[in-house]
C-alpha cells in the first residue's frame, strides 16, 4: 500500500523522454547542411527540406512528399518545425493585426501586420523589451529580458504568414510583402541573431523577401551601421527625432554615447546609400518639444548632403506618457517646411492605435506588470 502510494508520487515513466526536438525553424543554410551531414544524408536534400520548411512553410513531416519515407520518419524524430505560439491575436478597426508571440521559455514579444493597399507590411520585434531608455517610447519602459534568436525572429515571420493563409498563394500578389525591424527592441544591439534571421528571409529559394523591401530601423548604434549594409544590404532608418545633442541626450539616450555628429557621419557612410536609395529619419512629433518651425529648419540643415527622407510620426500615447502629440497644425506646418527645404516629409498615420499596436506602443501585458515606471523626463 504504501509503496504503491509512493509509486504514484513519482514522476511518472516518461514515454518521450527522447532529448528535445532541434527546431529547423532558424537554421541557415550552413545549419541544414550540417543537419543532413549528421543524418548521413546527401547534400541535395538540404535543399529540398529548405524548400519544404521555408519556401511551402510544412508544418507537418508528413507533407514533404519529394523526401523518402524513411528520412521523414528519422526528421520527425529529431525535428521540430514549430513556430512562436500566438497567445494574443488582435485585429484593429483599421484591420492592422497585432500578435502577442510565446517563445518556448514563456518569454513574450509583438508583432504587427499593417495591410495598406498593394502592400503589407510586417512589423518585427529583435529583443524582448529594449534597454534603449528613449523617454516617449512605451517599450523602453519594460525592462529588457533577453535577445531573440534568429528562430524567433523568422518565426515571427513563419506564424504571420501562417495566419494570414500567405503560403497558399505563391503565385498571386502576396498580402505581406514588406519587413521592418521596427517592434521591440534595438536590432543593432542584436545584430548577430538579426542577421542571421534576415539572411534566411532574403534568401529566394525560401522566404524570399527581398532586401529592397526590408527596412532595418536604429536608434543610432553608430559602429554597427556599416556591417548591416555591408552584410545585409537592407534599407536603413534611423529614430532622428530631434536636432541637438541636449534634446537628443534626453529623447534617445544612446545619443549620449553616439552623438549626432558620428550618426550623421555613419549614415553619410552607409553603404549602398545613394539617391535612389535614402535613408530615412524618424522624427516623433513632440508638442511643444521638438515640433517649433526652427527645428525644422534645423533638420533641413542637419541634413544636407545625405541621401535622405524623413518620417514624420504623430506621437502615440500610453498611459503615464511625460509628452503629448503635437497638434495638428503644427505638424502641417513642420511638414512644410521640411518639404519646402527639399525633402520628402509623410506624415505617417497612426495605424492599430486602438489596440497598442502603433508605432512605441509595444509593451508585453506580462511584463507591463512587473516593468519599473519611470520619472518623468526634465528637459525644460
Ligand atoms: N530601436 C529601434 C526600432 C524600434 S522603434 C529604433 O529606435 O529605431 C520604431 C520607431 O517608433 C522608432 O523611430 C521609435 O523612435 C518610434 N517610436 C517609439 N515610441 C513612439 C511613440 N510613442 N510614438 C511614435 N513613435 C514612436
Amino acid at each position: 500500500m504504501t509503496e504503491a502510494r509512493i509509486q504514484g508520487r513519482a514522476p511518472a515513466p516518461d514515454a518521450d523522454a527522447a532529448p528535445q526536438a532541434t527546431r529547423l525553424i532558424g537554421l541557415d543554410r550552413d545549419d541544414f547542411a550540417a543537419v543532413m551531414a549528421q543524418l548521413g544524408e546527401k547534400p541535395f536534400r538540404a535543399r529540398q527540406l529548405w524548400h519544404w520548411v521555408y519556401g511551402q512553410g510544412a508544418r507537418d513531416f508528413s507533407a514533404m512528399t519529394t523526401l523518402a519515407k524513411a528520412f521523414r520518419a528519422r526528421l520527425q524524430e529529431g525535428f521540430s518545425l514549430d513556430r512562436p505560439e500566438a497567445a494574443e491575436d488582435t485585429l484593429s478597426v483599421d484591420s492592422t493585426r497585432k500578435w502577442l508571440f510565446r517563445f518556448v521559455d514563456g518569454e513574450l514579444c509583438e508583432t504587427v501586420f499593417i495591410p495598406n493597399g498593394e502592400r503589407g507590411t510586417l512589423c518585427m520585434s529583435s529583443q524582448v523589451g529594449c534597454t534603449l531608455n528613449c523617454t516617449f517610447c512605451h517599450t523602453g519602459t519594460q525592462r529588457l529580458v533577453r535577445n531573440l534568436e534568429a528562430g524567433e525572429i523568422v518565426g515571427q515571420l513563419m506564424a504571420a504568414r501562417d495566419a494570414i493563409g500567405e503560403w497558399e498563394l505563391p503565385s498571386q500578389g502576396r498580402l505581406l510583402t514588406n519587413i521592418v525591424m521596427m517592434g521591440m527592441g534595438e536590432p543593432l544591439y542584436n545584430f548577430d541573431n538579426v542577421a542571421k534571421a534576415l539572411k534566411i528571409v532574403m534568401d529566394p529559394e525560401g522566404l524570399s523577401i527581398s532586401k529592397r523591401r526590408i527596412t532595418l530601423s536604429t536608434a543610432g548604434v553608430v559602429p554597427l551601421m556599416a556591417r548591416c549594409g555591408e552584410e545585409l544590404g537592407v534599407n536603413l532608418a534611423v529614430s532622428l527625432h530631434a536636432v541637438t545633442d541636449e534634446l537628443r541626450d534626453v529623447l534617445v539616450p544612446i545619443n549620449r554615447k553616439y552623438p549626432l555628429d558620428e550618426l550623421l557621419k555613419a549614415c553619410r557612410a552607409y553603404p549602398g546609400v545613394h539617391n535612389s536609395r535614402r535613408i530615412t529619419f524618424e522624427y516623433v512629433m513632440l508638442k511643444g518639444i521638438n515640433d517649433s518651425p526652427a527645428d525644422a529648419r534645423a533638420l533641413v540643415r542637419l541634413l544636407k548632403g545625405i541621401p535622405a527622407k524623413t518620417n514624420l510620426i504623430p506621437f502615440n500615447s500610453w498611459p503615464g506618457a511625460p509628452y503629448e502629440c503635437s497638434t495638428r497644425p503644427a505638424i502641417a506646418r513642420f511638414a512644410e517646411i521640411v518639404n519646402d527645404g527639399g525633402l520628402s516629409a509623410p506624415v505617417r498615420s497612426p495605424r492599430g492605435r486602438d489596440i497598442l499596436a502603433a508605432c512605441g506602443q509595444l509593451k508585453t501585458a506580462s511584463v507591463r506588470v512587473r516593468g519599473r515606471r519611470r520619472a518623468a523626463p526634465d528637459h525644460g
